[in-house]
């Protein structure tokens, strides 16, 4: 499980923990925004929720998780989610149900200047989904014209975005105290992987 403010590289570090260890990787906010993008009844009861940077309701993204666990053969990686503490709770109980084991909680720590400087300046190509960042990560300049932004990473959303996650995830961060493992998430997307493999390794 992957923990961390919006920006702080969750997305980007499961990603490639899922490729290191062939795990699945399990993103609510991707599916959100695919349920958007698919414009069903979904879709339709999030999208504003989602511009806004506010939470969709618990019951909502527990069954999306749920479905994504029934469906998926081997291990995952979760990203995103629990962002709640109730969303915490109908994980645990998930978990037990089917007799599966929570290998690791990673939190990605990173200072409030920098989550919105990164949240600003991404960018993803709609075609490989590629995320980019105008500074960070540049994009070659044949497609910049094709990138886009996403509506949440507009300053005001992303502040939003922010003070929620500051105000719910914060009793998700209690709820996995003891055995959360921090992780110093400021460095290059290679220096945050290291430190996460290591400290994985030596748990
Ligand atoms: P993310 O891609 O993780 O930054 O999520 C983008 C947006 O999807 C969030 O700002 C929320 O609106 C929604 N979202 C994603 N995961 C959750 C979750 N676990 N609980 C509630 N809303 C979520």
């Amino acid at each position: 499980m992957l923990l961390g403010a919006p920006a702080s590289g969750k997305g980007t570090q499961a990603a490639r923990l899922a490729d290191h260890f062939d795990l699945e990787h399990i993103s609510t906010g991707a599916m959100l925004r695919q349920a958007v993008a698919d414009g069903g009844e979904l879709g339709s009861l999030v999208g504003q929720l989602l511009k806004d940077g506010q939470l969709v309701p618990d019951h909502l993204v527990v069954e999306l998780v749920l479905d994504a666990l029934e469906q998926s053969g081997h291990g995952f990686v979760v990203d995103g989610f629990p962002r709640t503490l109730r969303q915490a709770e109908g994980f645990d109980v998930m978990l037990a149900q089917r007799a599966l084991a929570l290998d690791a909680v990673i939190l990605i720590e990173v200072a409030h200047s920098v989550l919105v400087s990164r949240s600003t300046g991404r960018r993803i190509d709609p075609d490989t989904g590629h995320v980019y960042h105008l500074q960070f990560a540049p994009p070659p300049a044949e497609i910049v014209p094709r990138l886009e932004q996403r509506d949440d990473d507009s300053e005001a959303v992303v502040v939003e975005r922010l003070a929620i996650y500051q105000r719910q995830t914060a009793a998700v961060i209690d709820h996995y105290r003891e055995r959360l493992v921090a992780i110093d998430g400021s460095g290059t997307p290679a220096q945050v992987f290291t430190q996460i493999l290591d400290r994985l390794n030596r748990q």
